[in-house]
């Protein structure tokens, strides 16, 4: 599905030099590379504070806790996602609500979360899902109507840009209240090892949330707050650093795999391309069919057979997780997640795929759609 290693020797040397300056300095937390990166990264992304945390999931959480919410909130996000979202929501107490999404694009549908809103409602997060953000302009004018906190869950989407009707354009967790993102090793912009970001431009908040990511300390042994312990350490800032200057270059060959993608599989009823979000770029962290009238898993058994990795993201909507079984909802009630879990596919997506792995893709997708359908 990925290809770490050749995207590491293409920059071999500035990852081995930033690591090792950071053995030399033995600066392995806080150390100056975590300042820099911080920096370089708040110029990319145009966010006023960028604050470094140990995993995306944690500033997910961190999010959440500097919102101040408190035990029975509500807190909106779509079901058909990866787990995080709902999962560090119910870790604090607080109630996930979740809703459809969008048959099309896979993003959070504005409507269902209109329909979710209640008094108890205080924050919506949206998830920029597979790596284009969703439709932003209406979340937070729904959150605006109604008083409501916007988390963006941009772990998927970093260097996405938005564009309003405005013609003013932001980048992929720049937009809401707050924005998370993962360096998980596979995503966009991934480390080696667990790494992750919150982006504000409040300067109150980006205070609060860097004390609580530090066990809820801002004078040293003083702690103003219930924390945590999250942090990037330095030899994840070197490795992010080192590739930060390639994210745009990384994002274009994805965009360019996912054309090639497009263009094969465009006239097929069985197989849907990934629908585009008006007024959002696609940074593909995955490229996902939509496997129609086809057994998704036979084709995706005789890929694996031919060699080709193919995978199912996400199986099961958060409603039908055992561990978030709820009375509240029942089979059915996201009649859109529910049918995506069914179909989708994912096809190998990273910086390194050149014509010859995509047409050895591409024609054994269409060769067993055209031989089974
Ligand atoms: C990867 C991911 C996360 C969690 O990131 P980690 O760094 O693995 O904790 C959260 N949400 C989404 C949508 C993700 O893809």
């Amino acid at each position: 599905m990925v290809d770490l290693q050749a995207q590491y020797l293409r920059i071999k040397q500035d990852i081995d030099t930033g690591i090792q300056q950071v053995i030399d300095s033995a600066a392995f937390i806080k150390g100056q590379k975590v300042t820099d990166f911080q920096a370089h990264l708040e110029a990319y992304t145009g966010a006023k504070h960028v604050i470094p945390v140990g995993n995306g999931t944690d500033a997910l959480q961190i999010a959440l806790m500097g919102l101040g919410l408190q035990p029975g909130d509500e807190v909106i996000t779509p079901t058909f996602t990866f787990i995080a979202t709902a999962e560090v929501v119910a870790l604090l107490g607080l109630t996930p609500v979740v809703v459809d999404v969008d048959w099309n694009t896979m993003n959070m549908d504005v409507e269902s979360v209109r329909r979710a809103i209640t008094p108890r409602t205080k924050a919506i997060v949206p998830v920029h899902l597979f790596g284009q953000c969703a439709n932003m302009e209406a979340i937070m004018a729904l959150a605006k109507e109604h008083h409501l906190y916007v988390v963006e869950d941009a772990c998927q989407a970093i260097g996405a840009r938005y564009t309003f009707s405005d013609g003013t354009t932001r980048q992929a967790g720049t937009i809401g209240h707050i924005g998370c993102t993962s360096f998980f090793p596979s995503k966009n912009l991934g480390c080696y090892g667990d790494g992750g970001a919150i982006f504000t431009n409040d300067d109150e908040l980006a205070a609060k949330m860097r004390a609580i990511a530090n066990h809820g300390m801002v004078v040293r042994y003083h702690h103003d707050m219930i924390g945590v312990n999250s942090r990037l350490d330095s030899i994840q800032a070197a490795v992010l650093d080192a590739k930060l200057p390639h994210l745009d270059e990384y994002i274009a060959a994805r965009q360019k795999a996912a054309v090639y993608y497009d263009q094969a599989f465009a006239d097929n009823e069985r197989l849907l391309i990934p629908g585009r979000q008006a007024h959002s770029t696609h940074v593909f962290h995955q490229y996902t069919l939509r496997v129609v009238g086809a057994n998704r898993d036979a084709l995706r058994e005789q890929l694996a057979e031919r060699g080709i990795p193919a995978m199912i993201y996400y199986p099961v909507p958060l409603h039908q997780q055992k561990a978030y079984i709820d009375s509240r909802y029942k089979e059915g009630d996201f009649p859109v997640a529910e049918k995506l879990a069914a179909c989708v596919l994912s096809l190998p997506m990273h910086t390194e795929l050149d014509e010859e792995q995509l047409a050895y893709i591409t024609s054994n997708v269409l060769e067993w759609v055209n031989s089974n359908c």
